[in-house]
């Protein structure tokens, strides 16, 4: 049995803060062990579940933050931004998908963190016409591979909106947001026990959790945050202007579709040399 894990560091208890996962700042490299931590956990979840094959996938900004050297050597780590799939990176062949360390979606109140793929770039994302955040774009990239998103830990306002969306998908507190840039972490030891518990039960009752899979041509839009970055995207033919800060693809399935829209985010993005 194969599980992927994805852990991202904003929904990571203890982080409150931007310069706490943010690569050259001398707080950054408490969190990433915390992260690494985390990590380890729901490894020892999937394995006690019956896992053979877990891969890891770092999900967070440059997607090289977890700790090669103090992870659980039952999972293999994949670590690099090149990916097609981006966080949903080895979703293909899964018998479940957990995703550690998320956090609730762009324009979101009281949710540490909130930001969907890039905060310096989207205001507001949609799949299909309904506004979503990071865990369900992952949902229906992973359940286009027939993998069930099984569970997913972070802050309790990103529980509510998993809760409200993919209601089939547990859920684990790790800490209360009380603002974008505060929040109330629970104990190490509890946060660490919730997530193996959680993982392990989650794992082994896979089957009640349906895939998520989207039928037929797939449309994201996107709302930047600056028009510009819109208007350097559409020099690709296939992304279409919404209006001035807003775009759309759409592909013949979610993979698609995802693939189109991260390459007119990173095409977007050179508009500021
Ligand atoms: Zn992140």
């Amino acid at each position: 049995m194969k599980v992927l894990i994805s852990v991202d560091m904003e929904g990571i208890a203890g982080v409150s803060g931007r310069d706490e996962v943010a690569r050259g700042h001398s707080e950054y490299e408490r969190f990433r062990r915390l992260m690494t931590d985390e990590a380890n956990q729901a490894i020892v979840g999937a394995a006690r579940a019956g896992a053979d094959e877990i891969w890891v996938n770092d999900s967070h900004g440059g997607m090289r933050n977890l700790l090669y050297e103090q992870l659980d050597e039952r999972a293999e780590l994949i670590s690099g931004f090149n990916k097609p799939l981006c966080m949903m990176q080895g979703a293909e062949g899964a018998d479940a998908v957990v995703c550690i360390g998320y956090h609730a979606r762009a324009g979101t109140a009281q949710a540490v963190l909130d930001h969907t793929i890039s905060g310096a770039q989207v205001h507001n994302w949609w799949m299909n016409g309904v506004l979503v955040g990071e865990t369900q774009i992952n949902a229906a990239l992973a359940g286009s591979f027939g993998a069930p998103l099984v569970l997913v830990s972070g802050d309790d306002t990103l529980a509510q909106q998993v809760q409200a969306t993919l209601p089939a998908t547990r859920t684990v507190v790790v800490k209360h947001a009380l603002d974008t840039l505060t929040a109330r972490s629970r104990p190490r030891s509890v946060v660490h026990h919730d997530i193996r518990e959680g993982v392990e039960a989650a794992v082994r009752e896979r089957a009640a959790v349906p895939p998520v899979r989207l039928e037929g041509p797939v449309t994201f839009q996107v709302e930047m945050v600056r028009s510009t970055h819109a208007e350097v995207a559409c020099w690709f033919p296939a992304v279409k202007r919404v209006d001035a800060r807003t775009i759309a693809v759409t592909g013949d399935d979610v993979v698609t579709a995802w693939r189109m829209a991260m390459g007119a985010l990173l095409l977007g993005s050179t508009a500021d040399r």
